[in-house]
């Protein structure tokens, strides 16, 4: 395994009724309260109600940024900074998903930058600081809760793009898996493809000796297969929708990539999908990976077929290594047809009409992916294998 280094200081609070912790961790900020929210689900489902009246009790002047939307835009980052300034704001509440605390963390970081945040998206310029973040997470997906990561979407560029810093990590995560219950079915499939797809990006590399971090990936990649058929079942299991969101979690907090250096192709792949016809995130990576995973195999066919004996139990007997880890790929297609995740880009009405426009937003940085690098070329190839 290489060196590495391990930091993460954001305080998890995980369970049910731990939403009265924003009692004890609000009033360290200050009083200034922005409250980030999304398109209205948290109205429909009571967490604004709860949320409010929790921070009411709280002597704090609570101000609103709502209407972030999914795959959230550089403008309504903007608005957010603006708030910011103008209304002194002490603490930024994010209460939503990943797209919701993905935007407050870039209202965080634009608020203590002088100049447009994008330069910040774009590598022009470093975060210099940042307003406190907590977040109330509503959705098991991104891992957004306890990481630095976001991604932003500048729709007028057409460009989205992910970001960090050690500065947008946020001060405290609260997951109630109460709080996930009302997250439709299809919400619910792309959170878990999301989630298996970090653990993807993490567990395909060519670290030598890594027996431990391999455990902890097919671990979580086993818990989301066999919970998620029970979870489709009954939306309302809070048992299975525990262990969904603490999965999502510990997908993403840096815990995987400890010593190993993961990939990422993928998600940059779905980025520029996104960046062209906003799809959901799950939705996209749910039709790229197995893709991609086709696509690369040769690159190490032996990590493959780990992945597929010790995930998908694939039998080893009489076959060749190429045939179980094409097997274990299979399987996964499998995985996700029976959740019913889509399989094509022709799902979302995507024709080869815009995959050269894709793949220059895909490339702009140049060539991409540690497990094997893409070129345009092997990004063309797979958006149309992905067709
Ligand atoms: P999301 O975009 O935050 O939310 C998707 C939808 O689910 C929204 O319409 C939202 O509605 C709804 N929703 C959320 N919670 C709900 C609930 N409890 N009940 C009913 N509806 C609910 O989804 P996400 O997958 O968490 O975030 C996706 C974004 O994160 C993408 O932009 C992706 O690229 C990015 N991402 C970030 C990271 C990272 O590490 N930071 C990693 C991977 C992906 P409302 O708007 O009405 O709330
Ligand atoms: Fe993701």
């Amino acid at each position: 395994m290489n060196n590495f280094t391990f930091h993460n200081p954001t305080t998890l609070h995980f369970g049910q009724g731990q939403l009265e912790k924003l009692t004890a961790e609000v009033p360290k900020y200050g009083k200034n309260v922005l409250l980030v929210y999304g398109g209205g689900s948290i109205k429909q489902n009571g967490i604004y109600t709860n949320v409010v009246h929790i921070l009411k009790g709280l002597d704090v002047n609570i101000f609103e940024l709502s209407g972030v939307e999914p795959n959230p835009r550089l403008t309504t980052v903007h608005r957010g900074v603006e708030m910011c300034r103008n209304q002194n704001i002490d603490l930024i509440l994010a209460v939503g998903g990943g797209s919701v605390i993905d935007c407050a963390k870039a209202i965080a970081v634009g608020a203590k930058y002088e100049g447009d945040f994008w330069d910040i998206v774009t590598r022009k310029a470093s975060a210099t600081g940042a307003l406190p973040l907590g977040t109330v997470l509503t959705i098991a997906a991104t891992g957004s809760e306890m990481n630095s990561g976001s991604v932003i979407t500048n729709w007028e560029t057409k460009e989205k793009l992910g970001w960090g810093s050690p500065f947008s990590f946020p001060k405290f995560s609260i997951l109630d898996p109460a709080h996930t219950t009302s997250l439709p079915e299809n919400q619910t499939v792309y959170g878990m493809v999301d989630i298996m797809s970090h653990v993807f990006e993490q567990y395909f590399h060519h670290t030598t000796n890594t027996p431990l971090q391999d455990g902890f990936c097919e671990t979580i990649l086993r818990t989301v297969i066999d919970t998620a058929p029970r979870l489709l079942r009954d939306l309302d299991d809070l048992e299975e929708r525990a262990t969904i969101l603490y999965s999502g979690t510990m997908a993403l907090n840096g815990v995987l990539s400890m010593g190993v250096r993961g990939d990422w192709a993928t998600h940059n792949l779905e980025h520029a999908v996104s960046a062209v016809h906003d799809i959901p995130h799950g939705g996209g990576l749910a039709i790229l990976f197995p893709n991609w995973m086709t696509y690369t195999l040769d690159a190490n066919v032996a990590r493959f077929k780990q992945f597929a004996q010790n995930v998908f139990d694939i039998d080893a007997i009489d076959k060749s290594d190429r045939q179980v880890a094409e097997e274990g790929i299979a399987a996964l297609r499998e995985f996700f047809a029976s959740i019913g995740a889509p399989s094509r880009l022709s799902d979302y009405d995507i024709d080869d009409s815009t995959i050269e426009l894709m793949a220059d937003k895909a490339m702009v940085y140049g060539d991409f992916g540690n497990f094997k690098k893409l070129t345009r070329e092997d990004v063309v190839s797979i958006y149309r294998m992905s067709l």
